[in-house]
């Protein structure tokens, strides 16, 4: 299932899965490519290429061809049992005229090339996977991240981020601590955006350099020999931080 949403969507598509599934319709930059069964194609429009071999190796009943309608050029792929392509790809036709794999030809004016589509996501548990589809169009497209996957890379970011400059700290103060990769964001939520130093609330939406944006306080401080772990660190304000002595900025 692949569906363009309206403009005001959050993300552009909406998809299922792994891949198109026969029946699919994928429409984007102006191109629209369909997915279905070979076994709605009269024989003599099966090109040779794409029969030679099975059914040793791999099944018809498993090939589905993508059809570009701008063009009615093909894609034969074979699928496995959930749908998804596998590595199988019998090669893209114009008409029974093989077409070089992923190479631009000429049609109705134009120059198209078939491609991959790629959206990478995130499921229920948290588990990165990607969406792929053979796509035919002008131009190649970058891969889309969803909002969902978007933000796990900026917080596998910020975790980095948090890490590399605590540990160059420590190396500047001469301390081997301990350094745990954390999340700044999930100590906040965590510690429910109250400052652990003043006991009041912390706004999540000021940011450095606000003195009353949301910073990591080390309860043993770093210069003391404390570590950079759960358990030694606190949402405190800035301005808390800044008081007490022990300055981390998250950013
Ligand atoms: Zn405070």
């Amino acid at each position: 299932m692949f569906r363009t949403l309206p403009q005001e969507s959050p993300f552009p598509y909406e998809f299922l899965g792994f891949s198109p599934k026969p029946g699919d319709l994928v429409e984007r930059h102006g191109s629209r490519t369909v997915y279905l069964p070979l076994s709605v194609l009269l024989p003599e429009n099966i090109p040779w290429q794409v029969t030679m071999g099975a059914p040793d190796h791999w099944s018809l009943d498993r090939v589905v061809f993508a059809l570009h309608e701008e063009t009615g050029s093909t894609c034969f792929y074979e699928v496995d049992e959930s749908g998804t392509p596998t590595s199988l790809h019998l090669g893209q036709f114009l008409g029974l005229r093989k077409i070089d794999t992923y190479a631009p030809f000429e049609a109705r004016g134009r120059t198209w090339r078939w491609y991959q589509e790629t959206i990478r996501d995130i499921d229920q548990d948290g588990n990165e996977y990607t969406w792929t589809a053979h796509v035919c169009g002008v131009q190649d497209v970058p891969t889309l991240w969803t909002p969902a996957y978007a933000a796990r890379s900026r917080r596998l970011k910020r975790i980095s981020t948090a890490a590399a400059s605590y540990a160059d700290r420590m190396r500047r103060l001469g301390q081997e601590g301990e350094i745990e990769r954390l999340d700044p964001q999930a100590i906040f939520e965590r510690d429910g955006w109250i400052c652990q130093i003043c006991r009041t609330a912390v706004d999540p939406s000021l940011s450095w350099p606000d003195m009353w944006c949301a910073t990591l306080d080390h309860r043993v401080p770093v210069a003391a020999g404390g570590d950079h772990t759960s358990d030694n660190v606190q949402l405190s304000h800035w301005m808390c931080n800044l008081r007490k002595g022990d300055l981390f900025l998250t950013e």
